[in-house]
């Protein structure tokens, strides 16, 4: 299904494959439309505690649940629903349920320290929070921080049982009963907003992203795709070079996929090398902005750095500074446009206008160049971002935190390369007049303060952190000089 030429006269990049109709529909919809060919067929099941669903159970007890979030809660379309969960097949229960009562859902990492937490309450504004028990102290502590009083629910884990003062998961989903009538009043179509996952973009802090039914639906559509459909996900830094890895525990890999993050060539023929001659490793490319899936490489390439070819519907383009379209193999900003592509920000038409061009053009932020083909390889960062595991930290977070400490007057922090993470950050810190401060101490006090894959690898003291005219700081100088 793939079509040869992919380059148009104007410069811009063509997917290869097919366009697919996507068609007018709700996520769940969408998800529920074969629901009748494996009713009995488990949906989901827990690795670590065998808990599972069948399509059929998650059907009904979603169903169950966004009758309750309706009827008893109150929940009405476009309220925001926070999830604060570990994956689990109650994850997809809650989603499922949250969105067939037309609501929003926001995801917050169920690491995060309660100052984190606070911050996304304070952004998403959340009706209820769905979580865990395991995770209710952090919330409380991030409800005090935030002065908001949101009603919890509360799943039932193996270890813990439900906290006081919350409310129960299993009485909404699994012990109760649909009533149609309210979901019948449910009038979420597909170009209302879904998802509201929080993303710092090119620059700045976390902001909400606007991921509508359909932006989701269609990147199902993308990825359902003989030629694109993977199905596997590994954590391949660790996998490539842990030494109690052996061949043995890869024989029977089939296909790896790696995305979220660059990778280094040499890991993956440290995977390669452990794994079974047929297994076939493929990159793929995209952003929490476009939800999430931009370009897949296809099966049986050994092209191990390109992340492959734009999804079916979906165009690209590379650009310089001046914004003028470069041509094949040439380095610049990859610009994306397709079905998938965020509706913007929420509350900030000043950072969607800076993202998304009139015309549709998301800017990525990504370095990249593509060859004759259409495949691209993605070079270089162009934002500040810093992913760690293929997690997002934003410096900006990371300054902030740190320009809270009593001592410190000011702080740059930048990405610098970890061979097991990919990258970690790296602060540069001047110490106010008269103060003391060990590299110990920056440590310690962002550790008290952020999730473990934020915490600072280095720490480095300056007099003053190199700034352009108007403030901003420059990182460049700071990456090309410390990292
Ligand atoms: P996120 O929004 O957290 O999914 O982060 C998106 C960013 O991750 C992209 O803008 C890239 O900087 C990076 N990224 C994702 N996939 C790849 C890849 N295959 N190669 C290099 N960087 C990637």
């Amino acid at each position: 299904s793939r079509s040869q030429s992919v380059w148009t006269s104007d410069k811009t990049i063509k997917s290869p494959f097919k366009n697919v109709d996507i068609p007018n529909r709700t996520i769940p919809e969408q998800i529920w439309e074969n629901l009748g060919r494996w009713p009995d067929k488990p949906a989901l099941v827990c690795g670590v505690t065998n808990h599972s669903y069948t399509y059929h159970q998650l059907y009904k007890y979603s169903r169950n649940f966004a009758t309750k979030l309706c009827n008893k809660l109150g929940i009405r379309d476009h309220d925001v629903v926070c999830v604060m969960m570990p994956n689990s097949p109650d994850y997809a229960l809650a989603v499922l349920g949250i969105l067939q009562a037309g609501a929003e859902v926001t995801t917050v990492n169920p690491i995060y320290t309660a100052h984190e937490v606070q911050r996304q309450l304070l952004l998403s504004k959340p009706k209820i929070i769905i979580s865990v028990p395991e995770t209710i102290s952090i919330l409380k502590d991030a409800l005090k921080l935030a002065k908001l009083d949101i009603p919890i629910i509360a799943v039932k884990t193996a270890n813990e049982s439900r906290p006081q003062g919350t409310i129960s998961f299993e009485e909404f989903a699994l012990d109760s009963t649909v009533d149609h009538s309210v979901l019948n009043k449910v009038s979420s179509k597909s170009n209302d907003i879904a998802f509201l996952p929080y993303s710092s973009g090119t620059t700045g802090l976390p902001k909400g992203v606007e991921l509508t039914n359909r932006n989701l639906v269609s990147n199902f559509m993308q990825l359902d795709n003989e030629e694109v459909k993977h199905h596997c996900d590994t954590t391949l830094l660790f996998t490539g070079s842990h030494k109690d890895v052996s061949r043995d525990h890869l024989a029977h890999l089939k296909v790896v996929t790696s995305g979220a993050a660059p990778l280094p060539l040499n890991d993956v023929l440290r995977v390669i090398e452990k794994a079974s001659p047929g297994m076939n490793f493929l990159q793929l490319y995209g952003l929490t902005e476009t939800s999430p899936l931009v370009t897949a490489m296809v099966p049986g390439s050994e092209n191990y750095s390109s992340s492959g070819f734009a999804v079916s519907n979906t165009e690209l383009q590379i650009v310089n500074s001046e914004q003028h379209s470069l041509g094949p193999n040439e380095v610049g900003e990859l610009l994306i446009r397709g079905p998938q592509v965020m509706k913007g920000y929420r509350d900030n038409p000043e950072s969607t206008k800076a993202a998304v061009t009139e015309d549709g053009w998301f800017k990525s932020g990504d370095l990249a160049r593509i060859d004759e083909d259409g495949a691209i390889t993605i070079v270089d960062r162009l934002k500040e971002l810093i992913k760690v595991k293929g997690y997002q930290v934003p410096p900006a977070e990371l300054e902030n935190v740190l320009k809270e400490h009593p001592s410190i007057l000011d702080a740059a922090v930048i990405g610098i390369s970890d061979a097991k993470q990919g990258e970690a950050p790296k602060a540069f810190i001047v110490v106010k007049e008269g103060h003391k401060l060990k590299p110990d101490d920056v440590m310690k006090f962002v550790e008290e303060r952020v999730a473990v894959y934020k915490r600072l690898k280095e720490v480095m003291f300056m007099d003053v952190i190199p700034k352009n005219p108007s403030g901003k700081i420059l990182r460049r100088v700071l990456r090309e000089q410390y990292s």
